[in-house]
């Protein structure tokens, strides 16, 4: 449930409804928006039986939150989340533009990547050092080697940098490197992993499972903040359907949908959505334009010899090519980018 204060309801009423909540043994979460403040009230709320709070002062009115994940809920914060990331944010009047190979190769893909997808407009780097592949025959990744030269490309260039992780060990081992970290579709519902990104205070960009719903998507997000970790971001990037002329089948509607129920940014993978590269630049088009925070694409300076993904990968001269197309449109959004 939540707590609605009344308009400029004084600081002390405030702080005697949060020293209530917490005197029951629950957890209180606190929102101040421009307009209204609100209490979020996480727990058994049965333990406030003995206490209304509808008549304490300040108070407005106690909504009751029906859907089981609170601290995503935007009924506990009105206002849409914005969430630092190294020298730049994910939320914000900037697009997040999310862009480098599927997989860490070499260093100097890397340091050459990184080059490229500055230039054209990119504002995080992305690369994977540990590679869930459908195949164990396939190419695992470089895991800390790679990670070390995402790094450098960082010194180099000022791109915060991200990375998926796929194990308790590999948190541990990328807390060291990244500014953000990812867990990948085939892991929205490791509870366990998604507990262990909760306890840092690293960001997490969570990928919508392939087959998950957006309130199944939404508890894995509250999972992660459950732990402490708010800072959550959310990327759609295609869902399984019985459509096969696309890899995957991307929910735009997703967009709109998280956003009605969600205060946490939403951006859009339409890389591994489309699975080919054609469909890229109209997909990053209707992301924006369906109101996503950002987008996520894969780019890689030789596809054809890209050890994961290279059908769907730009090469940064394409890539370059679609920021100046994306350009007026998300002016035209209010968007910067
Ligand atoms: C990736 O981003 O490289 C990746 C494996 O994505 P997903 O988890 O969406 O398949
Ligand atoms: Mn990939």
């Amino acid at each position: 449930m939540i707590v609605v204060m009344k308009p400029h309801a004084p600081q002390n009423c405030v702080d005697q409804v949060i020293q209530v909540i917490e005197g029951h043994g629950l957890i209180s979460h606190l929102s101040v928006g421009d307009e209204v403040t609100i209490i979020g009230v996480v727990g058994d709320k049965s333990k406030l039986a003995d206490c209304n709070l509808e008549l304490f002062d300040g108070v407005e009115k106690i909504v009751s939150v029906t859907e089981s994940y609170k601290l995503a809920n935007k009924k506990f914060h009105a206002n849409p989340s914005t969430i630092k990331v190294g020298n730049t944010e994910i939320g914000g009047k900037k697009l997040a533009m999310i862009a480098g190979p599927c997989a860490i190769e070499s260093r100097d893909q890397m340091l050459k990547t990184a080059q490229a997808i500055k230039g054209a407009g990119a504002t995080i780097l992305r690369g994977g050092a540990y590679k869930p592949r459908t195949s164990p025959y396939s190419f695992q990744g470089l895991e800390e080697e790679g990670l070390r030269y995402m790094a450098e490309a960082r010194e180099e260039t000022g791109l915060p940098i991200v990375c998926e992780v796929t194990s308790l060990e590999a948190v541990e081992v990328a807390a060291k490197y990244v500014n953000l970290f990812q867990i990948g579709a085939r892991n929205m519902q490791n509870f366990y992993l998604l507990k262990e990104v909760g306890k840092t205070n690293i960001p997490v960009i969570l990928k919508r499972g392939l087959a998950a719903t957006v309130d199944e998507w939404l508890n894995a997000a509250e999972y992660i903040m459950s732990e402490g970790n708010k800072n959550v971001i959310l990327c759609e990037r295609g869902i399984r359907t019985f459509e096969t002329s696309t890899r995957n089948t991307l929910d735009i509607s997703a967009v709109p949908v998280v956003k009605a129920k969600s205060h946490l940014p939403i951006i859009v993978d339409p890389s591994h959505a489309a699975g080919v590269r054609h469909y890229i630049a109209p997909l990053a088009k209707a992301a924006i334009a369906a109101g996503a925070d950002g987008l996520m694409i894969e780019v890689h300076h030789d596809p054809a010899r890209a050890l994961s993904d290279g059908p769907q990968s730009l090469k940064p001269s394409k890539f370059e090519a679609l920021c100046n197309e994306l350009r007026p449109l998300s002016k035209l959004m209010g968007r910067d980018l």
